[in-house]
């Protein structure tokens, strides 16, 4: 009997070691990794750069405590608003957490600005993270399912629908905020509209809403841009990032600016691990990385290179939907159920997920080669050919 509370159906593989875009299971056998721990190793594993820097980092100092200053976390507040162009960083242990600080300065702003019941617009389909206030964010039903009371203050609306998220603003005075992701990633990789964000920060200004955009999953390069949000040119009120950012060493941020920028004073916000020593220096050393091998480039082209792969090898083949995605967070939907590739991909020693039930998503290392991208093209495709064209499998 296992001792591990029984929240994952777990794949019968465990992993031992790993290098760049492979990782090595206790057999021996070598897997191509087209999913990077769900976004978070953008560097792959093992980076040489980054193994030396966490080790010189772990025999000085892994932590202190938010109660001094630490340096680390100085240098990664300042990296991370020079690249966005935000004023001021709390930094978190994780995506929902980052999320939930991001809630808390809603309400703490609609509070400072005579609104004590401040409401967040959120999107169907919408992934923020599993705490109380995350998972009500969030636009799961299977996820929220038995988790009531949860707590209040969002207003749905569908993704990518300007008119609903006016509708909200012409009859909810309470709202103080617009949440979303630029790229829904557990939603089923969907691209939100340039135009669209364009136009939620024309409103978000003219009503005095904060724009937050949760950047979890399509941040740190992974779009091919630094942050997906930079694809539409807005800058954002406040900004949470997690998964890339410390290359699998836990690290989630809130970034605020603008309007945003001074909501927390001291004692407003804490947390005992975020942004120590180790964990920035992790963020440190993944941003460095990024730019010194031009990673945002190359997540860039080999994002092309394996929507294209897809294109070609899965061109007219009944079932497939749709290939979509930008730069590494790709997505190909089929018309029926598949959470079966998964297990089929891992006979090819391929990883993969599935997601929204029939959205084979691909979220492989920034580091990826041509030929890896290739390879991954070259073991998946046939597989979602076979899948679909089996009989047992036809959408009813
Ligand atoms: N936000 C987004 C967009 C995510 O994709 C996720 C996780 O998948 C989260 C938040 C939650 O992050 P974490 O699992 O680190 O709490």
């Amino acid at each position: 009997m296992s001792h591990l509370m029984n929240t994952y159906a777990r794949l019968p593989v465990a992993f031992t070691h790993g290098n760049g875009a492979w990782l090595v299971a206790e057999d021996g056998t070598e897997y191509l990794d087209a999913l990077a721990g769900i976004a978070v190793n953008g560097l792959g594993h093992a980076h040489p750069k980054l193994v030396a820097a966490l080790a010189e980092q772990v025999g000085r100092l892994i932590h202190v405590s938010n109660v001094y200053r630490i340096v680390e976390q100085e240098r990664l507040a300042d990296r991370l608003c020079e690249l966005t162009g935000m004023d001021e960083v709390f930094f978190a242990n994780s995506g929902s957490e980052a999320n939930e600080g991001a809630l808390k300065l809603v309400r703490m702003f609609g509070h400072k600005h005579g609104n004590p019941e401040a409401q967040t617009i959120v999107m169907e389909h919408a992934w923020h993270g599993r705490t109380l206030a995350t998972l009500a964010a969030t636009g799961s039903d299977k996820a929220r399912k038995g988790f009531d009371p949860l707590p209040s203050g969002f207003i749905r609306v569908p993704y990518n629908d300007l008119a609903a998220v006016q509708r909200v603003a012409a009859a909810e005075p309470r709202v103080q905020a617009v949440w979303l992701e630029v790229l829904q990633g557990e939603g089923g990789i969907r691209v939100a509209d340039a135009e669209y964000l364009r136009a939620l920060r024309r409103l978000c200004d003219e009503r005095g809403w904060l724009l937050m955009v949760d950047e979890v999953q399509c941040g740190i390069g992974r779009t091919g841009k630094w942050f997906g949000y930079q694809w539409a040119g807005i800058q954002p009120d406040v900004i949470t990032l997690a998964k890339g950012l410390g290359s699998g060493v836990p690290i989630g941020a809130v970034l605020a600016g603008g309007a945003a920028r001074g909501t927390f004073g001291p004692g407003n916000h804490g947390t005992t691990f975020g942004g120590n020593p180790l964990a920035c220096r992790a963020g440190l050393e993944t941003l460095r990385l990024i730019e010194e091998e031009g990673l945002i480039d190359n997540a860039a082209a080999m994002g092309s290179r394996i929507r294209a792969g897809f294109a070609a090898a899965l061109k007219r083949v009944p079932g497939v939907v749709a290939i979509r995605g930008q730069g590494l967070m790709i997505g190909i939907e089929l018309d029926r159920p598949c959470g079966d590739l998964v297990r089929q991909a891992l006979a090819s020693r391929l990883l993969i997920n599935v997601t929204q039930e029939r959205v084979i998503r691909l979220l492989p290392p920034l580091v990826i080669s041509a030929h890896e991208a290739d390879e991954i093209v070259a073991r998946l495709a046939p597989l979602v050919r076979a899948f679909v064209a089996a009989p047992e499998q036809r959408a009813a």
